[in-house]
This record gives structure tokens, sequence and C-alpha cells, in this order.
């Protein structure tokens, strides 16, 4: 809108561009500029004095225009199909304003994890969300019919493989191994290591309770070589939690417990246990009053895995491991419930922000 008088188009001028700036869009019209307008009424000639306050009040309603078009827009947001193409979406999404967002705790961990993985000498790469049978079971040595298979409590697709078998939400992150050694292979041959983890979201058709999630991340853990012994497997994982819980152990040794166990992939295979950081192994209600945390499943890489990505097992040898995140993480922050990662609750994922 133009106006005749020139100090009212500099302050219109003025407020229009503060307008932008405001927080509080309403506070606009307590401009003091706005009311020094005002105030200047009653020193006007006589004959002035309707013109100027005429324009005045235009400019009042402009303003009062203008915040009443912000409230309009910010209460009736566009909406979005977020699953369009970009332009699809006429206009830019509007940000509802926030001061209080931060990165989900899970994520921040999983960086956690993979920064102190990437200093020890790990690459770090990605799993994905839906997979073949041939990598979630026969390239880890479950052969067709294998029982073990059974042990996996899967979601699969409707829709099928080459081989005409359904596809799987990957139940652990080890239907990578299969990609990560036959794509280190050359790196062997020019006397490096394959040395990669996986951190990475997987899906288990579970019944729900405080321990048990349909979806949860793990880190997988591949390390291929010549003369890699299940010392070096102990060390490593012993390395990497007494780093991720060196704030919560204020300088304190973990202690960590290496029992038999059995998995198709791995040979010999263990279950990891570390001793409870909280209790010094006395027992408390977060190891469940044993003293001993079971924390994740590991193992020298079974021949047969080896072979199935054409590396030599009589040359090569190695350890893998496949290591809940959210169960490290509840541990390091008292978490007594694994639902609450999923649960979108703002009260709990607040207390991490
Ligand atoms: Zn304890």
């Amino acid at each position: 809108m133009n106006y005749q008088n020139s100090r009212i188009t500099e302050v219109a001028e003025l407020l229009r561009q503060r307008f932008a700036t405001l927080e509080v869009k309403a506070d606009l019209l307590k401009a003091v500029e706005l009311k020094a307008l005002y105030a200047e009424i009653p020193t006007l000639a006589a004959e002035d004095r309707a013109a100027f306050g005429g324009e005045l009040n235009q400019l009042k309603q402009e303003l009062l225009d203008l915040i009443n078009a912000s409230q309009e827009a910010a209460e009736a947001l566009p909406a979005l199909d977020v699953t369009a193409p970009f332009d699809i979406n006429s206009s830019r999404p509007q940000l509802l304003p926030t001061t209080s967002g931060t990165v989900h705790p899970l994520t921040r961990e999983i960086q956690r994890v993979a920064d102190i993985f990437g200093r020890m000498g790990f690459e770090i790469s990605e799993s994905r969300e839906i997979d073949d049978q041939y990598h979630m079971f026969e390239t880890l040595n479950f052969p067709k019919g294998h029982p073990a298979r059974d042990d996996y409590d899967t979601f699969m697709t409707v829709q099928t493989d080459k081989d005409g078998e359904p596809l799987i939400a990957p139940a652990h992150t080890s239907t990578m191994q299969n990609r990560v050694l036959t794509a280190g292979k050359a790196k062997l041959e020019q006397g490096e290591a394959i040395a990669v983890v996986i951190p990475d979201r997987v899906f288990r058709n579970e019944d729900l309770d405080a321990r048990h999630e349909h979806t949860f991340y793990q880190v997988e853990g591949v390390y291929v070589a010549k003369g890699v012994h299940a010392g070096m497997l102990v060390a490593t994982l012993q390395t990497f939690l007494q780093e991720y819980y060196s704030e919560t152990l204020g300088g304190k040794e973990l202690d960590v417990r290496v029992n038999p166990f059995y998995f198709p992939f791995t040979e010999p295979s263990f279950e990891f246990a570390l001793s409870c950081p909280f209790c010094d192994k006395k027992g408390c209600n977060i190891c469940s009053y044993e003293g001993w945390i079971e924390l994740l499943g590991c193992g020298m890489i079974h021949p047969n895995v080896l072979t199935a990505a054409g590396i030599d097992p009589t040359v090569y040898t190695g350890f893998a491991w496949g290591c809940g995140i959210d169960r490290l993480v509840m541990m390091k922050y008292g978490i007594e419930d694994v639902r609450h990662f999923e649960s979108a609750k703002l009260e709990f994922l607040r207390q991490f922000s």
C-alpha cells in the first residue's frame, strides 16, 4: 500500500521489514514508531489532522491484515504428501516453530558406536531393510531346511525373490556379511584386512515386552585377515565396550565373560557378557541381580561363510559379532523399557536433548 505522507510511508516500510523478524507477530502493533505517529496527531494543524489520521488508520489496518494472515497460515499447514516428488507439493512445507528439537537418542548413540569403531580402524557400512533368503540364511551356513532358520521370527513379504522365496525384513545385520566379505576379497589379496562394522535396523516378529521390540538396532562387526584368532575378537569387543562405557565406568576396568554358544555362521561361537558397570558385579536391577550382562553373540567366522564369499578359509580366518545397540544404550542410561525408543513419547525423548 502507498501512503501520501512521507513519515507514514517510512514507518510502514520499517514495520513491514520488522514483521518478518518478530516471534510474536502481534507485537507489531506495539511498535514505538506507530505510537509516535499517533501522538503527533494533536500537534498537527487542524486541516491536516483528518488526512493524517485516516492514513494512519489505514496503516494500522495493513499491519492487522499482515498479522491475521500469518496466524491463518500457521494454523492451516498445507496437506503434504510426503511420498510425492517435491514439486508435486506446490509450496514449501511450513516448519513448525521449535526450540527443543534434537537427535533421537538411538541415532546419537549409533553415531558414537560408529565413531569408536572408526577410530579402531573399521569402515562403517549400512544394511538394508528388505533382503532375500540367500543373504539371510544360505550365505550364513543355514542351508534350506536348517532347523535354526526357525529361531528367527522374521517378517516376510508376499513378493518373492528370484528363487521364488518370500523376501525378508532382516532379523539381523549378518545379512550383510556375504556382501562385505565379497567386496573385501581384493583387499585380502593385497595383504590388508577386511574390517567393517554395520550399524543398522533389524526386525523380529516378537511378543513385545520391556526387553523385546519388533524393530531394533544391531551393530555387526566383521574382521578377516591371515592369522586372526579368538583372542583378537575378545580384545576388540572389550576395547569397544570399555570406551563406550568410559563415562559410566569412571576409569574402572570392565570384566568380560565368554561362554560357548551356538550360531550356524560362527565356529566356535560365544555369548559375550560384561561385568555390570553399575554395580561392580554385586548385582542390581539393571543386571537382574546377576552382576553380568549378556550383550552379544560372536565367534570365529565359519569356513562355509568364507567359502560362500570366495575366500579361502585355509588361508584367512576372521571373527564376527552382532550386538544389540538398544541394549547397550538402555544399560548406559538405565532405561527400563526398550519400547520407549519407538514410542515417540516426548517426555522420554526430551531427557536426552
Ligand atoms: Zn548390576
